[in-house]
């Protein structure tokens, strides 16, 4: 669902249905919404087809701006712990099955109430950070993209960015596959990912001098985010703010990679 402002008691003839409108008229503003097309498809899909919870299988209410769970679900959602990456929520029941879906059931516009979740902890984040440039994902490596059909680190990224106000820059590439590191101690998980990402050659303007938003879906130890924001910073970024939608509670589990959590859910 996209937002859109304008002068109370005024008609906004500012065309711009499904998009994010950024007017403000004067010091009074008010929040219009318009369904994209998506939205509207998903609403009569949810009239005919009804989604149950998730985590409960009891009926979901609001379509399609929740994330998948109903109201009394929505209320179990765990904040985690002040950690060096910031992360919205404990990957713990029953977000966790909100972001399995997302991930492999390929209920990809799950990504967008998520964010919507996720938009009080990252707006404090980037205000007290100064602000950002951009926003950009970490990303998976081209062959799991392939087979899953979609980046959910991307998707979300992109929902972020549209309620930072803020550019998304996919300018990072996965250039090497990096296999599940549960067994492995950190400096072998920091030894396997060394050289794991690289700034796109045609993007690094978009890098240097920057203030970026790093975006992932879900962490552990944060070895993969700091292995992207290491390149980053090599490539010139000015300063790299990591975020994910989840921390993974135990760390012995395993990596915070997709490939480790794909592993642990297909
Ligand atoms: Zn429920």
């Amino acid at each position: 669902m996209a937002e859109r402002k304008e002068p109370p008691g005024a008609p906004c003839d500012t065309p711009g249905r499904g998009e994010t409108c950024t007017e403000v008229y004067g010091a009074r503003t008010r929040t219009v919404s318009f369904p994209t097309f998506r939205d509207v498809v998903r609403q009569v899909l949810h009239v005919l087809l009804p989604c149950p919870c998730l985590a409960c299988g009891s009926p979901v209410s609001e379509p399609p701006r929740s994330p998948g769970l109903c109201s009394r679900c929505l209320e179990q959602l765990v904040c985690p712990p002040d950690r060096a990456i910031p992360c919205a929520f404990s990957y713990r029941p029953p977000l966790d099955l909100v972001i399995q879906a997302m991930k492999f059931r390929r209920l990809d516009y799950l990504a967008e109430p998520l964010a919507d979740l996720a938009a009080p902890s990252i707006r404090n984040l980037v205000s007290s950070a100064g602000g950002i440039d951009s926003v950009v994902p970490v990303p998976l490596h081209w062959r799991r993209r392939f087979h899953r059909g979609y980046d959910q680190a991307a998707l979300l990224a992109s929902a972020l960015a549209r309620r930072l106000e803020r550019p998304v820059s996919n300018v990072l590439r996965r250039v090497r596959a990096t296999p599940a590191q549960s067994l492995h101690d950190r400096s072998q998980r920091r030894r396997n990912l060394a050289g794991a990402f690289l700034v796109r050659t045609r993007a690094q303007a978009l890098v240097r001098g920057r203030k970026i938003l790093l975006v992932d879906d879900v962490i552990t130890t944060g070895a993969t985010m700091e292995e992207a924001a290491r390149e980053l910073r090599r490539s010139g970024a000015l300063a790299v703010q990591p975020f994910a939608i989840a921390w993974t509670p135990d760390e012995e589990e395993g990596d915070e990679n997709p490939e480790e959590v794909d592993n642990r859910c297909v």
